[in-house]
């Protein structure tokens, strides 16, 4: 028996990384999917993967910082496949990496807008769509970095300790229309957000986790459909860090 079998599902900023993991494990354990991104060439090559994995898919181009993407996705899950079960808030991005004191109005507001608004615009969309349906779960891709800081990255850091709070605010109410809302904290994962960085910070990055690499945008989505499956049925309202022991320390 599959995992998600009859169950509709969205993922944001799903064209590549962790959300195209996400969505593909979705897919594979049954799931029907609604994929955007604000990349639609992106979008459209994890379309293809799905179907050629024998999935359904279709794609719609949205920002997550515009609420009316949101109601689209919604509202493409009903048109498409007459409802809405699973909803992951995955699309976000890394900022400028400046100090606090350097960092610009432009690029604290654009990675709060994506990071942080995005995913409660999301949930104000997905919650009433999925309660509408029975129930199900919402999973917010936050970080480890909603739980420690590193410097620089005061707009991500800053974003990501906001989603944590915004998810737990939100389980609690929505748990009364059996939807359960959790976050996943990923250490650092080897996705093409990661790869401007040079050889020795990759490295230095990898010492940081006590298992001693980098993680995979697999493994965030093997925690991310354990979130959205029944058996995670009394899990809400939690955080789960999967950073290969970065914040154990
Ligand atoms: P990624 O490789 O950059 O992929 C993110 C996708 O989202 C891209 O296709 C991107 O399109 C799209 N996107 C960007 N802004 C968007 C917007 N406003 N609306 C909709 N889609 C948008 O990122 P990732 O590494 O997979 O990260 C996914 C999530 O995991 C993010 O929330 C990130 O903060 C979190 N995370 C990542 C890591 C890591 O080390 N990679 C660690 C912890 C948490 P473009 O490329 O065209 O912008």
């Amino acid at each position: 028996m599959m995992m998600l079998t009859g169950k509709v599902a969205l993922v944001t900023g799903a064209g590549a990384g962790i959300g195209r993991a996400i969505a593909e494990s979705y897919a594979r354990e049954g799931a029907r999917l609604v994929i955007s991104d604000v990349n639609a060439a992106l979008g459209a090559e994890t379309v293809a993967t799905i179907e050629a994995l024998g999935g359904q898919a279709v794609f719609v181009k949205a920002d997550v910082a515009e609420a009316a993407g949101h109601v689209a996705l919604v509202a493409a899950a009903h048109q498409h496949f007459g409802a809405l079960h699973i909803a992951c808030n995955n699309a976000g991005i890394a900022g400028g990496g400046r100090a606090l004191t350097e960092t610009t109005d432009e690029d604290w507001g654009r990675v709060i807008a994506v990071n942080l608004t995005g995913v409660f615009l999301g949930m104000r969309a997905q919650i009433p769509a999925i309660a509408a349906a029975g129930g199900g779960a919402i999973v917010n891709i936050a970080s480890v970095l909603g739980s420690v800081a590193i410097p620089n990255s005061a707009p991500y850091v800053a974003s990501k300790h906001g989603c944590v709070g915004l998810t737990r605010a939100a389980a609690l109410e929505a748990a009364g229309q059996k939807v359960r809302v959790n976050a996943v904290g990923p250490g650092f994962i080897a996705t093409p957000m990661a790869a401007k960085l040079d050889q020795a910070s990759i490295d230095a990055i990898a010492a940081k986790h006590a298992l001693g690499r980098w993680g995979t945008a697999q493994e965030i989505a093997e925690v991310a459909l354990w979130l959205a499956s029944d058996k995670a049925s009394f899990v809400t309202g939690a955080y789960y860090t999967a950073d290969g022991g970065y914040s154990a320390q």
